[in-house]
């Protein structure tokens, strides 16, 4: 009988063994980094104009798509008040942390929720408006030919992408958005296994690998006078690609029936105090070479 996953516990093996025993095995509690929380805030806010965009197209089919699209979406006060509540909830419910920052916990906290209420608002005027979903936080369940495991997992965004010339044929995308204090390096989406991830389980529910997989940054240091922007970064996967992330999840999960749980995070980027909630407990990392 094939064992079940959700896509995020796969993720979560794959980024770092050590940071998924703690979490899933031992079921340590650990609240969530404010730069973690930031994350969160700003794609509940995606999601939810989004879902607005969806709806908006079926009641007006007449109307100018480009219209619909900017128009269903909430205005800036909304999305910084959605925000706001947002970050305040999730704060209540499990708590938020800020380690290995030079500031105060309070200060540090304080000014991340006052990113993520900018971020949501530039996301809601000068990102969201040129983005067509066909679909928010699709759930899909899967099952990989070449592994024995049953995947649940849930699609970010799915979209509508402009055609490489006009009148050429429509493109289909995969999109995750993310949020960071500084611009994330070219070859991100390349790389990048969440995307092929996305790649596995959106090709085995639809039978064709989509044109586009794309992360959208929204950049802001709030330590910075600078306002938020946006960087996308698009790529493409191939089937040699999702064979490959099914050689992995083979390997990650014989290596966690095994009982064998690698620190393989350590130095990525997701292996920092800001991203890690295990991070100030850690015995992988040498906390005094890590900077934020
Ligand atoms: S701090 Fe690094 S090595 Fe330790 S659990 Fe987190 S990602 Fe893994």
């Amino acid at each position: 009988m094939r064992s079940r996953w959700s896509h995020s516990r796969l993720t979560k093996l794959l980024r770092c063994g050590e940071a998924y025993r703690r979490d899933e095995e031992e079921k340590e509690l650990a609240p969530p980094t404010s730069g973690m929380v930031r994350g969160t805030v700003v794609h509940a806010i995606a999601a939810e104009g989004h879902e607005r965009q969806i709806k908006g197209k079926a009641k007006r089919p007449d109307d100018p798509k480009s219209m619909v699209l900017r128009e269903s979406l909430p205005d800036e006060e909304e999305a910084a008040d959605l925000a706001a509540s947002r970050f305040d909830w999730e704060q209540k419910q499990s708590g938020i942390v800020a380690p290995g920052e030079e500031e105060p916990e309070k200060v540090v906290i304080g000014r991340d929720k006052d990113s993520s209420i900018r971020m949501s608002r530039h996301l809601v005027t000068t990102v969201a408006p040129y983005v067509d979903p066909i679909a928010v936080e699709a759930k899909l369940v899967v099952e990989p030919q070449d592994a024995n495991i049953r995947i649940s997992g849930i699609l970010d965004l799915i979209t509508n992408e402009p055609p490489l010339v006009p009148g050429g044929p429509p493109r289909r995308g995969v999109r995750d958005y993310k949020t960071s204090r500084k611009a994330p390096s070219e070859g991100e989406a390349d790389t990048s296994g969440q995307l092929s991830m996305y790649a596995l389980l959106d090709t085995l529910q639809t039978g064709k690998i989509a044109d586009v997989f794309a992360l959208d940054f929204v950049v802001e240091d709030g330590r910075l006078l600078r306002p938020p922007y946006k960087v996308s970064l698009e790529s493409t996967r191939t089937q040699e690609d999702i064979d490959v992330m099914i050689e992995r999840l083979n390997n990650a999960i014989e290596g966690a029936a095994a009982g064998v749980f690698l620190a393989n995070g350590v130095g990525t980027w997701q292996c920092s105090p800001r991203w890690c909630q295990w991070w100030t407990t850690c015995k992988f990392v040498s906390k005094a070479r890590v900077k934020t």
